[in-house]
């Protein structure tokens, strides 16, 4: 059992345009995700919502100015990158980051041994990466590849879930995961995140901008990302209603 508690979080970057200016993204989120639950953010885009996933998985770009982020009480802002891992978080990120010369099973193996605290046994390992690329229909030889180098924009987001399925987090956060595939990897990666569901006691922040995704994936609770804040919660009906009317009614202006 776990909660990720979100208290009125203000956070922004530093902008080079020279002078000492900063730009506030985070306008006081207050979100509250336990296990088990799956909570929709939908928002315009440029409306923080990427933000909002880097100020809590401790991107060194985003500064949070003031409000809190709790796992099980403890202030998670106060946590390394690393820490905020081992502690349970995950972040699947819009934009994948490429990572030449390194392979995918050494970055897995890595960063699971990081996570775990103790390097998996090699037997055992194989087999459970073996396991999950199957499911998640990722062809053996990309194991020997760079990581993301070349990588479709669907191949990317499989290996996401296939970090998800491995690192095994207590909070999922995933950030447009459904951007840019086609309807295939779309149920693909959909299926992987819903047996990870199925299998462990995770709450997932899932961010998206579309309701494509949620016809795989059910939410309990969705909620509008508009200006740097949650504007309005309500079940999954919320999303239907976002479909046909746009976040007009929230900002005021049409999404583009
Ligand atoms: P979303 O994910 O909802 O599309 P983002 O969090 O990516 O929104 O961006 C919110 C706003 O903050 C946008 O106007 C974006 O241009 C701006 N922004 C985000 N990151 C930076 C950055 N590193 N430098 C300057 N502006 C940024
Ligand atoms: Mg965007
Ligand atoms: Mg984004």
């Amino acid at each position: 059992m776990a909660t990720l508690e979100i208290k009125d979080l203000h956070a922004g970057v530093k902008t080079d345009d020279g002078g000492d200016s900063f730009k506030e993204i985070l306008k006081g989120v207050n979100l509250t995700i336990r296990s088990g639950e799956t909570h929709a953010i939908m928002g315009p885009n440029g409306s923080g919502k990427s933000t909002l996933s880097y100020a809590i998985a401790g991107h060194p770009k985003y500064e949070v100015t003031s409000g809190e982020v709790l796992l099980d009480g403890e202030n998670v802002l106060d946590m390394t990158v690393d820490e905020r891992a081992r502690a349970g978080l995950f972040l699947a990120m819009q934009y994948p980051v490429e990572v030449p010369g390194v392979s995918m099973s050494n970055f897995l193996r890595t960063a699971v041994t990081a996570v775990r605290g103790e390097a998996p046994k090699v037997r055992h390992w194989v087999k459970e990466v073996k396991e999950e690329m199957g499911k998640l229909e990722i062809a053996p030889e990309f194991a020997e590849r760079s990581v993301n180098e070349g990588f479709s924009g669907g191949e990317k987001k499989r290996h996401e879930i296939l970090q998800l399925a491995l690192l095994k987090p207590k909070i999922a956060i995933l950030d447009e995961t459904d951007s840019g595939l086609d309807v295939d990897a779309l149920r693909v990666v959909s299926q992987g995140v819903n047996d990870y569901k199925a299998g462990n006691d995770v709450g997932v922040m899932l961010i998206t901008h579309y309701t494509r995704i949620l016809r795989h994936i059910t939410p309990d609770f969705v909620h509008v990302f508009a200006d740097g804040r949650v504007v309005e919660s309500g079940g999954k009906e919320l999303a239907e209603e976002l479909e046909e009317n746009g976040y007009v009614k929230y900002v005021g202006t049409p999404a583009v």
